[in-house]
């Protein structure tokens, strides 16, 4: 790769201000100050810039506990962006994986894979999401039985012709259910919950396929462990 572009990878210059940087004398390789931005750097290069050491990042995955009033997406809003949340370098590569309403919590995953945020997304994979839904009046009884039927059929959504794919839901507590579906679509589960004449007070996302929250706090993230990536 070349050395400007190295630069621009792995610091916050772009490909102009690494040239000026060079230019300036700020860069050295294997301990030589130089100032040719068309340079090959290899794996066995050491590049500083400002006497700091710079290295390539890999791929990055994330777990996000999103609070609420935080949103899923790559253009600045009123909101923080999750990926504001995300204090990495080069931060703004990451992309979360399918997205949360602004005032849901809970479970976002970020990469900068395309292809492994597919992997997980596609209905094809059929990894199942749970969602904690607190409803604003208890959903018992029979119409807790025609809501579970209606949900493991599909319930046609308003502006959409075909039905949503098999969900499971069961009550936690009588104004508390626990969703999983199998797929996402825009504002899903208050839709579906619309589509019963429910109304969700409350959402939050526990889990996507074998990756759970777990004890992470609010506003925290970690990085995935090998496993996990490796799990989807
Ligand atoms: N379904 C919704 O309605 N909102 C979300 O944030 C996620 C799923």
């Amino acid at each position: 790769m070349r050395l400007d572009r190295f630069l621009a990878e792995t610091t916050e210059l772009t490909r102009s201000l690494a040239k000026k940087a060079l230019h300036r004398e700020e860069v050295s390789v294997d301990g030589e100050i130089v100032k040719n931005p068309a340079m090959q750097i290899g794996d066995d290069n050491r590049v500083t810039w400002n006497d700091q050491p710079l290295a390539l990042v890999g791929l990055r995955y994330l777990m996000l506990h999103k609070p609420a009033g935080v949103e899923c997406t790559a253009r600045r809003t009123l909101y923080p962006r999750a990926i504001d949340l995300v204090a990495l370098p080069k931060a703004e590569r990451l992309q979360t994986v399918g997205r949360l309403d602004v005032d849901t919590t809970g479970l976002v995953l970020l990469t900068d894979d395309g292809q492994w945020s597919h992997r997980v997304t596609s209905p094809k994979h059929r990894w199942g999401k749970v969602y904690r839904v607190t409803l604003d009046e208890p959903l018992e009884g029979e119409a807790l039985a025609r809501a579970v039927a209606a949900f493991a059929e599909g319930v046609t959504l308003d502006g959409e012709d075909k039905p949503t794919r098999p969900a499971e839901l069961a009550m936690r507590e009588p104004s508390v259910a626990e969703l999983t579906l199998f797929e996402g679509k825009y504002h899903q589960v208050k839709r579906m919950f619309a589509a019963i004449g429910c109304h969700v007070a409350a959402l939050h996302r526990e889990s996507i396929g074998p990756l759970a929250l777990g004890g992470l706090p609010p506003g925290e993230w970690r990085e995935l462990t090998a496993d996990e990536v490796a799990a989807f």
